[in-house]
């Protein structure tokens, strides 16, 4: 493995560059000094353009100029929060299901997110890709696991990679036979949407297997311009999207940003996918919201906008046992408080509607 962009974008770094482009006040430069110097700091020119800088509440400074607030971390907090490494069999690859594996294939991204569940794996002073050797042997690990149908591109971003590299990547991974699908988990398109170029394009799209890409975005605002143009260069080649969103407190835990934000993304023609509860990655409590806030939002969500601008909200249940989707549920046995005493009640189900009234659905199957 060679060759990832670290120059694509021009790209703040050093906390006295935020400053001095105004993105944070010279008060707080000692702490964020502290922050950059345990966890990775980045910040393209196309999301620095995004921040209100005169607004201390900017959800998109939110989620990248750091705070002293990671200098906090709770107990339950963990360096590998969704147990990658309890389920690495060979460097870069993580099976975790039978029918898929992430392969990690960089571990730099465009810019470095204050709620990283990977912030302790990612950023400078870490091997910035897999070495040669290490990728070859997570190739051979796929190719001898018939059972792999879908390899999912992670890291860091794989889109860091030149389109060189990348179509080098791609065009291996879909020789391999029982590879049908190959997904990409990706933030440039939103943080330096000019990476998105024909070449890049031209290098996701394979013979032998199907491209998706998994765009992740947290608020309408990073919904640029720029950046539905670069989903559009995607869309507009035949590679279908799906979105990626953390729920973070502050940046989108009220039902009209996210409603905004699913909107946003259906018109990009990026179908709504996983709405994450933020894991316990160290310090990063500051952002995460309660599993019943998300449930709320969920259903509020629900009341607002059509199935096709709904996103599953799922937990990665801690060490490594995968997601579940902890949505709100709809559908309940009505022996318990509605329709209690009705003839036949005990046979029934309660059923929720999009307004939260309860409905009982007649003991037929
Ligand atoms: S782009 Fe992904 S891997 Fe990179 S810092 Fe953000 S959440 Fe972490």
């Amino acid at each position: 493995m060679s060759k990832v962009s670290l120059k694509r974008a021009t790209t703040l770094r050093e906390p006295a560059e935020l400053v001095a482009r105004g993105l944070a006040p010279a008060a707080v430069l000692p702490d964020l000094e502290k922050v950059a110097s345990r966890y990775a700091v980045a910040i393209t020119d196309d999301i620095a353009d995004l921040i209100d800088p005169t607004d201390p509440d900017d959800p998109i400074a939110r989620q990248f100029i750091p705070s002293a607030d990671e200098l906090r971390s709770e107990i339950g907090e963990n360096a590998d929060p969704i147990g990658d490494h309890t389920h690495s069999p060979v460097a870069g690859i993580v099976h975790r299901y039978p029918d898929r594996v992430l392969f990690k294939l960089v571990h730099v991204c465009a810019v470095y997110c204050r709620f990283c569940f990977r912030r302790e794996m990612v950023g400078p002073g870490k091997e910035t890709a897999l070495p040669q050797a290490a990728y070859r042997a997570a190739l051979d690990y796929i190719r001898a696991r018939r059972e792999i149908w879908e390899v999912i591109l992670t890291g860091g971003d794989p889109l860091m990679l030149s389109p060189r590299r990348l179509s080098g990547i791609m065009t291996e991974l879909a020789a391999i036979d029982h590879v049908r699908i190959i997904r990409i988990h990706t933030r440039v398109p939103v943080a330096d949407p000019a990476a998105i170029s024909d070449e890049m394009v031209g290098a996701l799209k394979v013979t032998g297997a199907a491209t998706w890409v998994a765009v992740h975005a947290n608020h309408p605002r990073e919904l640029s311009v720029k950046a539905r143009a670069a989903c559009a260069r995607m869309v507009d080649a035949g590679i279908p999207l799906v979105s990626q969103s953390v729920l973070l407190r502050g940046v989108n835990d009220d039902a009209a940003t996210l409603e905004a934000l699913m909107r946003a993304f259906v018109e990009c023609r990026i179908k709504p996918y996983y709405l994450h509860h933020g894991d316990l990655a160290p310090g990063t409590a500051h952002l995460r919201t309660t599993l019943a806030r998300g449930q709320e939002l969920m259903a509020a969500l629900r009341g607002r906008v059509s199935g096709l601008c709904q996103p599953e909200f799922v937990l990665d249940i801690p060490g490594g046992h995968g997601k579940a989707p902890v949505g709100p549920n709809y559908l309940s046995p009505a022996n318990s408080s509605v329709g209690q005493g009705e003839p036949g009640a005990e046979s029934r189900y309660r059923v929720l509607d999009y307004c939260g009234d309860v409905h009982l659905y007649p003991p037929i199957s």
